[in-house]
């Protein structure tokens, strides 16, 4: 059932912007492919709604954390190809290859891998995942010959397809630190092992957006691209704006109150904000359930195109905001927005707000908050 407050409250996605981000990037890249990376609910954007759109702006894979993520895509009807490289214990081998979903392989995943190929007498299409240097999800380059033995033998069977050889980017954010260049050369010297073993993959990859817009030397032949897609500056020092992307997430609401209050008024719970002259303040109904950080302070809001700050603690589902003392013209039903849109409020000045990173912001919105794809 449609309520028609949930419009008031809503995160309005732009599957434009997603394309026009898409192509960007890809132009920027090409010859390399481009992954999509739609895991976390795309980004919070919605899986499907960022697949689509991805896809339509000429992405060439899908790229999800877990395989349930990625059989989501298939039963909205999604046929691109789709890697998933974080896997448990519990996770649906035979499914994913039932639904020609690539996995990556970081190990103990491989004799899984290859069980579930062999009772469905169909091989596993699978990327071998070189930790370079994250220290995270990956195989270490001195377990890395047990791998591609293991691998090898696999594929001589008939059980597995090595498709790709993948690393992830520890710091492609700072471009000048050489940390980049020593998980490059890993990478390289990873590539050459499993050429001995004669394991010769499509697609090498490795560069995320920062890698994609800093590193030429980490394209190979695909990207897999998030943030960027998303319309989002993974740099501290760079805009979106600056990198030619445009945001696809707009956070919107309205307000729920307006009051004018005293001098020494307290905000919030903890009173830890206290008003220094008499003031108007608007009631924004978006909280911490909604994905709004709790220790965000002093973050900027538009309201009928002016912005104004937050005051006190984000509370479970609302916050506070301070119009000035001047008489305020601010009214209940007025439009607010939190990031997005024509504001010029980025999820990055949030992510400032709450000594947390835009990544953070786009992809906690809460499931109480719609998403209305435009
Ligand atoms: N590749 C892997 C393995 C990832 O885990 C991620 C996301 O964290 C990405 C690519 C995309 O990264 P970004 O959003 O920085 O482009």
């Amino acid at each position: 059932t449609f309520h028609p407050e949930a419009a008031e409250r809503a995160a309005v996605i732009d599957p434009a912007a997603i394309r026009h981000n898409v192509r960007t990037i890809a132009s920027y890249v090409q010859p390399a492919k481009v992954l999509v990376a739609v895991k976390a609910e795309g980004y919070g954007h919605g899986a499907v709604t960022a697949a689509r759109a991805a896809l339509e702006a000429g992405a060439d894979w899908l790229g999800t954390a877990h395989v349930s993520e990625a059989l989501v895509l298939r039963r909205a009807g999604i046929q691109a190809p789709i890697l998933a490289w974080l896997h448990t214990r519990g996770t649906d081998f035979a499914a994913a290859l039932g639904e020609h979903i690539d996995l990556g392989i970081s190990g103990w995943e491989i004799h899984h891998v290859a069980r579930a190929a062999e009772s469905l007498q169909k091989p596993a299409r699978v990327h071998l995942k070189i930790d370079t240097g994250l220290g995270r999800n990956g195989c270490t380059i001195e377990e890395w010959p047990e791998l591609l033995r293991l691998a090898a033998q696999y594929q001589e069977r008939g059980l597995l397809s090595v498709e790709g050889i993948f690393t992830h980017l520890a710091v492609a954010d700072e471009p000048d630190r050489r940390e980049t260049d020593e998980q490059l050369a890993v990478y390289r010297r990873a590539l050459e092992l499993a050429e001995e073993h004669r394991i010769v993959p499509d697609l090498r990859h490795v560069a995320n957006t920062p890698g994609a817009f800093s590193r030429p030397d980490a394209h190979f032949d695909m990207v897999r691209v998030g943030v960027g897609v998303y319309g989002h500056s993974p740099f501290a020092d760079r805009t979106a704006e600056d990198l030619g992307l445009r945001p696809a997430m707009e956070l919107r609401t309205t307000v729920a109150n307006v009051k004018r209050v005293p001098t020494g008024q307290g905000i919030s719970y903890g009173l830890t904000h206290r008003v220094d002259r008499p003031t108007s303040l608007a009631l924004i109904p978006m909280g911490y359930a909604d994905g709004i950080p709790r220790v965000a302070v002093h973050a900027p809001v538009w309201i009928q195109g002016r912005r104004y700050q937050s005051v006190g603690r984000v509370a479970m589902d609302q916050f506070v905001v301070d119009l000035g003392e001047e008489e305020t013209d601010v009214q209940v039903g007025d439009e607010v927005v939190i990031f997005g849109g024509d504001s010029g409020i980025e999820a990055a000045d949030w992510g400032s707000a709450a000594g947390t990173i835009n990544y953070e912001i786009i992809t906690r919105i809460g499931e109480r908050v719609p998403r209305i794809v435009q």
